[in-house]
């Protein structure tokens, strides 16, 4: 049985899984190929790389951006991206930076709110790694504020909470660019057109393959049959790669299950298959010498 899971987040942003643990998991259940999509950030892959080192699964190094496209924020995934080099490292930190900078704005709201939390209290949730709204959650939960990580989001972190900041980040298309410039291959991840028809989110996926997206993350853990094959639909109609993954974030979503997300993901071989080949295509130098 082949078994792919191309989308999982580690402590090293807003999963709570080390790499090391994350692989060792990923290994005991049988995995054949797991990715690591951590946002914003590759510093969890050196440490995961030497944990596979002497397994037969297969590490596929990622990362996972947020994008502006069409006054909608969405996620782009990076596969196979050349992790020592330095201009994207240096388009990274511009990231964290502006994340700190939301997550300050956050605290500022919840402040007026009357909740004080400190970003000290946030950065020790957060760990070593890139600190998000689950951290500020983890501390809301802490503090007594609320009773879980649904609660969190639905009263102050989520769109419609009361805290709710949206973060400034770059155009899809720069997003892109900058993937491929690190020679990675660009996936959209969890694609979801609400609030477009049909047409309509052809005519948005088209737009993102002119800038040079190769893929859509068509197999997803919480994606219903119906949106899978849309999303398998608009795939081939637009002669893209399909990837899937859970969205593995360990006990920060506990419903969602490494491999199964919940329950019923199943990424096919093929979808392995076609990712190395188009890396092939590109002459990718990337860091795992097994795939
Ligand atoms: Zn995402
Ligand atoms: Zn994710």
């Amino acid at each position: 049985m082949n078994r792919i899971d191309l989308h999982t987040h580690t402590n090293f942003s807003d999963g709570s899984f080390s790499p090391t643990d994350l692989v060792e998991l990923a290994n005991k259940q049988g995995l054949d190929s797991l990715a690591i999509t951590d946002h914003d950030t590759t510093d969890g892959l050196s440490e995961a790389l030497e944990a596979s080192k002497d397994l037969s699964l297969e590490l596929i190094p990622g990362i996972e951006l947020s994008a502006q496209f069409q006054n909608r924020e969405m996620h782009i995934l990076g596969y196979f991206i050349n992790l020592t080099d330095p201009k994207f490292q240096t388009r990274l930190e511009t990231l964290r930076s502006t994340r700190m900078e939301s997550i300050r704005h956050i605290l500022n709201r919840l402040h007026t709110l009357g909740i004080e939390i400190l970003l000290s209290e946030v950065e020790q949730a957060g760990g070593t790694g890139t600190i998000g709204r689950p951290h500020i959650a983890q501390v809301l939960i802490a503090k007594g504020h609320v009773q879980g990580l649904k609660e969190a989001f639905e009263r102050f972190l989520g769109v419609r909470g009361k805290a709710y900041v949206q973060r400034a980040v770059p155009e899809a298309q720069e997003i892109i660019s900058w993937i491929i410039d690190a020679g990675g291959i660009p996936v959209l991840a969890h694609p979801y057109w609400e609030g477009l028809n049909k047409e309509d989110s052809i005519a948005a996926c088209q737009t993102l393959a002119e800038q040079g997206l190769q893929g859509l993350e068509v197999f997803y853990g919480t994606f219903s049959a119906s949106q899978i094959s849309f999303n398998l639909g608009l795939a081939r109609r637009l002669d893209l790669l399909m990837t899937g993954g859970s969205d593995f974030h360990g006990t920060l979503k506990p419903d969602i299950a490494l491999g199964k997300g919940r329950g019923s993901l199943h990424v096919p071989p093929k979808v392995m298959e076609r990712l190395r080949q188009a890396t092939g295509r590109q002459n990718v130098n990337h860091s795992n010498p097994r795939s």
